[in-house]
């Protein structure tokens, strides 16, 4: 764990804290609807798809697939200077749900859209274990 996180953290809210506590364990977990078993991410009150406010944290597979990508090459705010050039992309995993995030640890030219990517940990702060993802398999 790096001693100082120079770069700005989320802040979790009672809302999204079982989220926060699943990537700390090293597990991606969503929101899944009771009613209609729909999968929610980021956490809602409510269901998008039958409105229903029940729901329970299920572990996910931490599989997907690049659904859209960005190298960033201007940084997002200063903290974010040593990174570039970075990539900035949306995954959406096996279970449904789009999910903003980092590929990491894949040479630009083999990024590829529909490219299957796997979740992995890195622990920002104590509290902060954020979930960029990597070439699967
Ligand atoms: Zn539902």
């Amino acid at each position: 764990m790096p001693v100082e996180w120079a770069k700005p953290l989320p802040h979790p809210t009672a809302l999204s804290q079982p989220f926060w506590d699943g990537t700390r364990q090293r597990e991606l977990r969503l929101q899944r609807c009771t009613a209609c078993a729909t999968y929610r991410f980021p956490p809602l009150v409510l269901c998008r798809n039958c409105l229903s406010e029940d729901h329970e944290w299920v572990p996910t597979t931490g599989i997907g697939t690049l659904y859209s990508y960005v190298i960033q090459h201007r940084p997002a705010t200063p903290a974010f200077i040593e990174d570039l050039p970075y990539v900035v992309a949306i995954v959406e995993l096996d279970e449904g749900p789009l999910m903003l995030t980092n590929i990491v640890d894949c040479p630009f030219d083999d990024l590829n859209v529909g490219m299957r990517v796997a979740v992995t940990y890195v622990d920002a702060s104590s509290d902060i274990t954020l979930y960029p993802f990597t070439p699967a398999g």
